[in-house]
């Protein structure tokens, strides 16, 4: 492993200065993500700088009926908090489909965002890689050769959405791999981020990025920021939802495909409808002119159909993956019948 100096600061105000001091500095949170990369040499920072004593770990109710998640709250403390399985059921169910409870009880709210993708051809240094070879000064990572392992390769988790840059290339195919953020994204959740040059927000929706031709950045926090908070908007959809997770195995995978869907009905007729697609892009994929499709129409299965097919619109398989197509218009349809049917959301089915 490569060799690194350590800190530990008290205050937020210290971490950022920690971070913005000497180049290929990171933080580390629950370390569940890092760690192994490093370990594995695809990530190699300088310093680490632990965020751990930060006062960042409380869970705290908005004056407009939201609610503040601290960065360093972990998961396991979000799932099972009172006020988010009331509210935000959606948001409870999707992390606890993640992980194990060790990892959950280890795992943070803000290292959540940041883990990295799970592509094979990444955590392997042999391999080609644009992710991890296209070096930028404030990446960390810059091993291996270029290209990209999983466009001819093995390429059954990967991304079919969302994966050519403008001039129509492909780059990059990998997929994020959290499930908290997809429910964030069907959430319309808001994150709390401070640097050096003071606080902003970023709606979830722009804080990961498409791959286009820089793979190599994940999302759009710039090198020198934290996130404080994650802000729930009030509307939690607590009384029609569903993360539903298809995986290769039924606990301790990352999603092939995950749907999060959020409703607001009167009677049949649905008046409010998010949905967030796990599995198929670089980032959480939402697309609302699919969810006006839902507006104003009786909650049956032929006007659950075209949100599936608007969804999709545009992916493209590149193999192993080609499967995932159908397989995720199958999931909105099954998993939008879920949200409406709270007896089949309880049974899982
Ligand atoms: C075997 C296994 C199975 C898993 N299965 C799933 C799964 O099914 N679904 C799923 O969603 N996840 C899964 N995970 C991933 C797990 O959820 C993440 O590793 C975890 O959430 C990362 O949080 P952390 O606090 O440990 O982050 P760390 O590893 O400490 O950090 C991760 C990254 O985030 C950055 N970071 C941390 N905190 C902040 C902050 N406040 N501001 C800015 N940057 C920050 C770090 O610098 C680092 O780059 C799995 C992990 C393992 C090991
Ligand atoms: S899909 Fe992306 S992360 Fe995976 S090998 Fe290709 S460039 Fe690397």
């Amino acid at each position: 492993m490569h060799p690194f100096s350590y800190a530990r600061p008290t205050e937020v105000t210290e971490a950022v200065h920690e971070l913005a001091g000497p180049a290929r500095a990171k933080f580390i949170a629950g370390g569940t993500n890092l760690l192994d990369l490093m370990k594995v040499n695809v990530e190699q920072p300088n310093r680490l700088i632990d965020i751990n004593r930060l006062p960042l770990n409380t869970i705290d109710e908005l004056d407009n009926g939201g609610l503040r998640l601290g960065a360093l709250v972990t998961n396991a403390d979000t799932a099972y908090h009172p006020l988010v399985e009331q509210r935000y059921p959606l948001l409870s169910q999707a992390i606890l489909s993640a992980a194990s409870a060790q990892l959950r009880n280890m795992a943070t709210n803000g290292g959540n965002l940041f883990q990295r993708t799970r592509c094979y051809y990444f955590y392997d240094t042999a391999m080609p890689c644009n992710k991890r070879q296209m070096h930028h000064s404030d990446q960390i990572t810059g091993t291996g050769p270029a290209g990209c392992g999983a466009l001819g390769g093995y390429n059954r988790i990967h991304a079919i959405l969302g994966t050519e840059a403008s001039d129509g290339t492909v780059h990059c195919i990998a997929t994020h791999p959290s499930d908290m953020a997809v429910a964030l994204t069907a959430l319309d959740a808001t994150i709390h981020v401070t640097g050096p040059n003071g606080d902003r927000t970023v709606p979830i929706g722009n804080l990961h990025r498409l791959p286009g031709s820089e793979p190599q950045f994940d999302h759009t926090l710039r090198p020198d920021e934290l996130v404080t908070a994650i802000e729930l908007p009030p509307q939690g959809f607590p009384d029609h939802y569903t993360y539903l997770k298809l995986r290769d195995r039924s606990s301790y995978a990352f999603a092939l495909v995950s749907v999060a869907v959020g409703l607001e009905m009167d009677g049949d007729v649905v008046t409010n409808a998010r949905l967030a697609l796990g599995g198929v892009a670089h980032k959480p994929w939402r697309k609302p002119e699919a969810e006006q499709l839902l507006i104003g129409r009786t909650a049956t299965r032929e006007h659950f159909q075209p949100v599936a097919e608007a969804l999709l619109e545009g992916a493209v398989g590149y193999g192993h993956n080609t499967f995932k197509i159908d397989l995720a218009k199958r999931a909105i349809v099954r998993a939008l019948g879920m949200a409406i049917n709270k007896e089949k959301r309880e049974e899982g089915e």
